[in-house]
């Protein structure tokens, strides 16, 4: 089930660490998950942005040293 798998990966708050609690997301007709401890909420679609996002920075990140290993040497 696609739910079991979602929220076995954000069993835990990104902020706090707090329990996680699955919600109806209705407008979106999906599921998000809800902090119990401080009420952070993310869904699906939050997920993915997030992910992204990392994936980007991760890029960003090994653009600068690839350059390096192919600049030439002096
Ligand atoms: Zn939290």
């Amino acid at each position: 089930m696609v739910i079991d798998q979602a929220s076995r990966a954000q069993d835990a708050c990104h902020r706090c660490g707090g329990f996680m609690v699955p919600v109806e997301i209705r407008e979106a007709n999906t599921m998000g998950w809800r902090c119990v401890m401080c009420g952070e909420h993310v869904d699906p679609l939050i997920l993915e942005h997030r992910r992204k996002m990392k994936e980007a920075r991760e890029l960003d990140r090994l653009r600068p040293r690839a350059a390096a290993a192919t600049a030439p040497l002096n």
